[in-house]
């Protein structure tokens, strides 16, 4: 979900490409001292192939997946899978040896990209994109919990100046649909279909990618609601973009293992809630059963396959039940040198008053008692920490 702060909306009577510019002037000159946080040894250390990549040193992991050959058939989705999980591991061989400059980007007809967009389409068939797992056919009309179609349900695109300073500025772009319902949804007018969106093919998402690009965003930053939903449309999206951008999956981390196996060779930054210390606040307040081992799987392959940046939204006494486990287990299973944006922003919005503790903002106290834990867990890579 987004960090909400300072935002330009792009207003585009033609939904397809943005037509006003998307950085005023002002803009411009409140990004420049920003652009110092590629070079902070704390974002290094945890981010050194996204700095590269926006520095332009690395090529983002949808070119080198484009690039990479796997040569594929009609075959069925369990030998598609076997191959899959092969070729992942060429493709982190191939993207050692591009960088090594030992090999050139080849230009194959068939590509691990090709791969990915083929088995999103087959998970669409019976929708298994989000840990709901709800089966509905999704190429053919039907709409599961998220009632997201087979086409992008655009909001808005705009340069974020809001995000934490190495995203800074982010080519952002929303879309509607989300795979749990946060009753304090900041975005709930997106996140639950107040707003419709305008359908959106991946050909009129990538110039719209493209457009960010050339106006000097660093990243494409995949928001909702959730960009899970719409997992299988960003691949094709960013098959259609030309030139590299780090890529940005902005989510509640609340997706399939089969998404995240295609996330993985994709997706160069993972900006990822961690909501919940249990599952009993998951159900009850975002309606999301089982998020734990969801989530805490998630960031584990995030880890594995990308860089990570960790969003804990700290709620109303939620301390002692959410914050505390969530930060332990982050220190225990990612380490201490994790990049993790501690937020004290929380306000109460949409539903939030069904539940009494979340009918106000954050005391003092609460802000200090977080802070101390993720100083006693050890967490030494905060942002603006
Ligand atoms: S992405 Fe939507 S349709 Fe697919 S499993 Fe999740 S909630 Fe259901």
């Amino acid at each position: 979900m987004v960090n909400s702060a300072q935002v330009l909306t792009v207003s585009s009577s033609n939904p397809c490409i943005p037509s006003t510019p998307i950085i005023s002037s002002e803009m411009r000159s409140l990004r420049d001292p920003r652009s110092n946080a590629l070079d902070d040894p704390k974002v290094i250390a945890s981010l050194p192939r996204y700095v590269d990549v926006v520095k332009g040193n690395r090529l983002a992991k949808f070119v080198i997946a484009r690039g990479f050959q796997v040569d594929f058939d009609d075959a069925s989705t369990s030998d598609l899978w076997s191959l899959h999980a092969r070729s992942l591991e060429g493709y982190l061989k191939y993207d050692e040896a591009l960088n090594a400059g030992e090999i050139e980007l080849d230009t194959p007809d068939s590509s691990f990209l090709d791969l990915k967009v083929e088995l999103g389409k087959r998970i669409m068939e019976s929708c298994h994109l989000c840990a709901r797992r709800c089966g509905v056919d999704r190429s053919s009309d039907e709409t599961g919990y998220c009632r997201c179609s087979d086409d992008f349900a655009y909001s808005s695109c705009f340069t974020h100046l809001g995000e934490e300073p190495e995203l800074v500025p982010s080519g952002t772009i929303f879309t509607c649909g989300c795979t749990i319902r946060c009753i304090h949804c900041q975005n709930w007018q997106i996140s639950q279909w107040r707003e419709a969106g305008d359908a959106m093919t991946p050909e009129g998402m990538a110039k719209i990618v493209e457009v960010l690009r050339r106006h000097g965003c660093w990243n494409i930053n995949m928001v909702g609601g959730d960009p899970t939903p719409n997992a299988w449309l960003w691949l094709r999206t960013m098959h259609g973009v030309t030139k590299s951008i780090a890529t940005v999956w902005n989510s509640n981390s609340y997706y399939s293992t089969e998404t995240a196996q295609l996330l993985a060779g994709f997706i160069d930054l993972y900006l990822l809630d961690f909501k919940y210390g249990n599952n009993r606040c998951a159900e009850e307040i975002s309606d999301a059963p089982g998020y734990w081992e969801e989530c805490t799987r998630n960031h584990l392959m995030a880890k594995r396959y990308g860089e990570l940046l960790i969003r804990v939204l700290v709620l109303p006494s939620h301390n002692e039940c959410c914050t505390g486990p969530i930060i332990n287990w982050i220190a225990e299973n990612l380490g201490p040198m994790t990049r993790v944006n501690l937020m004290f922003q929380y306000r109460p919005e949409w539903r939030a008053g069904e539940r009494e503790e979340l009918r106000r903002r954050l005391t003092r106290a609460e802000i200090q008692e977080a802070l101390d834990m993720a100083r006693d867990a050890g967490l030494v890579n905060l942002v603006r920490g």
